[in-house]
């Protein structure tokens, strides 16, 4: 094994320098692999192309017989770009995308065809039996079906028409992230136009933006291979820290690497082919992270175009040798991954409503939005903590890394300012001298650009920065829909709530409009107060203060995800059409299950490299010293105490190791064992967390002491200074 690590070490050496082509201005090629408009316009009849419009404009229906027209144009289209098969593209609720590729060649009496029918572009019908859905499916009847969604383009990759679609069981519950996601778009889009026509008659659309971040690790292949925990885990279980670690921040600020910069080059070309608009591109704080940023689109376009780039990410970076780490925390002692959630709403008008304006009239749109989704965050703090809980990102969230597990809002000092001003609104009716007080002194002083002074906060779970709220918390290896479907459904609640709060008043206390939205509002800022905070996000006097507020802190995910499937959760979720009850609990019981499952495969690879890997090479060299030992004693006689003493104190550290190693390792099993057997998917998830994950803290002690003590020629895991450190 140790020959294993040095082979991939030596490996790293030799990589040749691979070829990057880049266009020469990316605009040229932007989109080229999608079926966009200028595609459609080509390949689509003028009514084809309305047609297709309309539903992604409207929701309207595509008829039958318009999605044979629809798909044999994409068909050509996709043919003459060199396509050979098509898929439906689905996110199942394993968190990764699902594809099936059929090829266009039929056979027919005389001959054969390239053929692909309007059937098959709206409905197919996957081997679905192997994806999980939470007992919704008999296993008599293990079928689902993915439907095409046309508000997210088709798009060529490799040599595949892929077609993104939601993938729903026969009886018509969600088994995929984009269904209840699409459906909270909608409940937004409506709630939120009907807000904005306060302020605006013109606005006839809202559409939620998404702008994440991706943050990842680029380590060499070879070296990736070379550990079974990263290869199997997405992360190291052991592994005694670099000397060398982030403490320089020397990688943070220094340039990006020549062969991390040349896969970043051949990732966004083929970005800028797929559509996906990146834009930024840096190191991060750790040694070997870094992150990549798109400019922001509408939500569920921009879900799709992450999970698109995740699996991009890995092909291009087989191409370079790399192997991407999407994990939350691949390597301990050194920062973790996130992807940062910018969220906002735009106008039709081309208004983004959560960016401040130039007249008092514009700032109360803002305000009104803002105070709204703050006051969201405060009901529904418990369930963004549900939306982005997972085995992963525990590592980040409440351990002592920020975000905290405490969901909490930052506004930054001028807007607190503002917010406090708005409090002391006199209750009921506004004379013209408040109103002008209010105007000139208060909204009128919100200053059209808010970006610098808010960004300083970098440790808040869900912060304002300037023109939209930023989602930090959220992990790394994540998919967006998850977060945004939260996000937008306790927003639309919530504005649908104040605008019957608002022509409550206007209608039984003849208020006026700006009165009556200047007295809900003031009420929504008392009310939301414990979930604004401005301070450092994490720490212990924090946890305290949070308790005191009330604010939930639940830092693991079994114990997280309980609240998915609360009252309260589930009357939201039905009261606004995104989700039934079948649907939540089925979800709950998948992502339990799951949490189980991640840990129990932790606890196995741990168990096989500390017991197959870590044991017998300690042996190894245990024995080398008890035979230099031994030849001391032949030589030296009864003196050779005085010469041996270190060898020998080695040997019986080595032996300690080893023992607490095994007993741990034995009781490991033994928990596991327990825990498999209770049925409960929840119970059995909370079993794994208390009663499992707690050997790997201590296994790994023991392991990462040894590593420090053995010989480092003998030792067959490569170390975290080799990880992390040969470019
Ligand atoms: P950082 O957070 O690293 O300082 P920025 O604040 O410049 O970086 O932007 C981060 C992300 O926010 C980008 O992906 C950008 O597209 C996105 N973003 C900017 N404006 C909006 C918006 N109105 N809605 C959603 N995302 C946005
Ligand atoms: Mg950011």
């Amino acid at each position: 094994m140790s020959t294993l690590r040095f082979h991939a070490i030596k490996d790293t050496f030799n990589r040749p320098v691979v070829d990057v082509k880049e266009p020469a201005r990316r605009s040229e090629i932007f989109g080229q692999n999608v079926f966009n408009d200028a595609a459609m316009r080509q390949y689509l009849t003028k009514d084809s192309f309305k047609s297709i419009k309309g539903a992604i404009e409207n929701g309207s229906k595509i008829d039958r017989s318009v999605a044979d027209h629809i798909s044999t144009g994409m068909k050509e289209w996709a043919i003459a770009k060199g396509a050979t098969h098509y898929t439906h593209w689905f996110q199942p609720l394993t968190g990764t995308t699902a594809e099936k590729h059929d090829a266009f060649f039929e056979t027919t009496e005389d001959g054969a065809i390239e053929k692909f029918g309007g059937g098959q572009l709206v409905q197919q019908e996957p081997d679905a039996s192997s994806f999980p859905n939470g007992g919704i499916r008999n296993t008599f009847e293990a079928r689902g079906y993915t439907a095409w969604d046309p508000t997210s383009p088709a798009f060529i990759y490799g040599t595949t028409l892929c077609i993104p679609t939601v993938f729903v069981s026969y009886t018509g519950e969600a088994l995929d992230n984009k269904t209840p996601l699409l459906r909270a778009l909608q409940t937004i889009d409506s709630a939120a136009t009907a807000v904005a026509k306060y302020f605006d008659k013109n606005v006839t659309k809202v559409n939620p933006t998404l702008g994440w971040e991706q943050e990842y690790f680029l380590i060499d292949k070879a070296l990736a291979k070379s550990r079974p925990d990263i290869n199997l885990a997405g992360r190291t279980l052991l592994g005694h820290s670099s000397a060398k670690g982030q403490q320089l921040d020397d990688h943070y600020f220094g340039s990006i690497p020549k062969r991390a910069l040349d896969y970043m080059r051949d990732l966004e070309t083929e970005c800028m082919l797929l559509g996906i608009p990146v834009k930024t591109r840096h190191n991060e704080v750790a040694p070997n992270q870094f992150e990549l940023a798109p400019i922001f689109e509408e939500t569920n376009l921009a879900v799709d175009h992450n999970s698109l780039l995740m699996d991009v990410m890995s092909k291009v970076a087989d191409r370079h040798n790399f192997k991407v780490l999407f994990h939350e925390k691949p390597f301990s002692g050194i920062n973790g991954s996130g992807k940062h959630n910018n969220w906002s709403l735009a106008t039709n008008t081309g208004v983004n409503l959560l960016s401040p304006g130039s007249t008092p009239m514009k700032n109360l749109q803002f305000l009104t939005f803002f105070i709204n989704t703050i006051k969201a965050v405060n009901e529904y703090e418990e369930l963004l903590r549900a939306a982005i809980a997972s085995a992963s990102n525990d590592h980040r969230l409440g351990a002592n890394e920020a975000p905290p597990a405490i969901i909490s809002v930052f506004i930054g000092s001028q807007l607190t300012n503002v917010l406090d001003a708005l409090e002391k609104v006199k209750n009921g009716k506004l004379s013209p001298e408040d109103k002008t007080d209010l105007k000139l002194n208060v909204v009128g002083k919100i200053p059209e650009i808010l970006l610098d002074n808010t960004d300083r906060n970098r440790t808040s779970p869900f912060a304002f920065t300037g023109n939209k709220f930023e989602f930090r918390a959220v992990g790394s290896t994540a998919n967006c829909a998850k977060p945004m479907t939260v996000l937008n459904a306790i927003v639309a609640q919530q504005l649908m709530k104040f605008k019957v709060q608002v022509d409550g008043l206007i209608k039984d206390k003849k208020m006026k409009k700006d009165d009556a939205i200047f007295n809900v509002l003031r009420e929504y800022i008392k009310d939301s107060k414990r979930i604004r905070f401005e301070g450092d996000g994490y720490g212990e006097a924090w946890e305290k203060e949070a308790a005191k507020r009330g604010l939930s802190n639940n830092k693991t995910t079994p114990v997280a995800l309980k609240e998915q499937v609360s009252k309260k959760t589930i009357k939201l979720y039905e009261d606004l059409g995104i989700m039934s009850k079948v649907e939540i609990e089925a979800r709950h019981e998948i992502e339990q299950e799951e949490y189980a499952m991640h840990i129990q495969i932790e606890a196995r690879i741990l168990g096989d490299i500390a017991r197959n890997h870590v044991i017998p090479t300690a042996i190894r060299y245990q024995n080398i010293l008890i035979e230099n030992v031994q030849g001391l004693k032949d030589i030296y006689g009864k003196d050779f105490k005085n010469l041996a003493g270190e060898q020998m104190r080695l040997i019986e550290a080595i032996s300690g190791h080893i023992e607490n190693i095994n007993k741990d390792i034995t009781s490991m099993i033994d928990a596991r064992k327990k825990a498999n057997k209770i049925d409960d998917a929840e119970k059995r998830a909370i079993s794994y967390c208390d009663d499992i994950k707690p050997y790997f803290e201590t296994i790994r002690y023991h392991c990462d002491k040894l590593e420090l003590l053995v010989d480092d020629e003998l030792w067959p895991l490569t170390k975290y200074r080799e990880l992390l450190f040969t470019r």
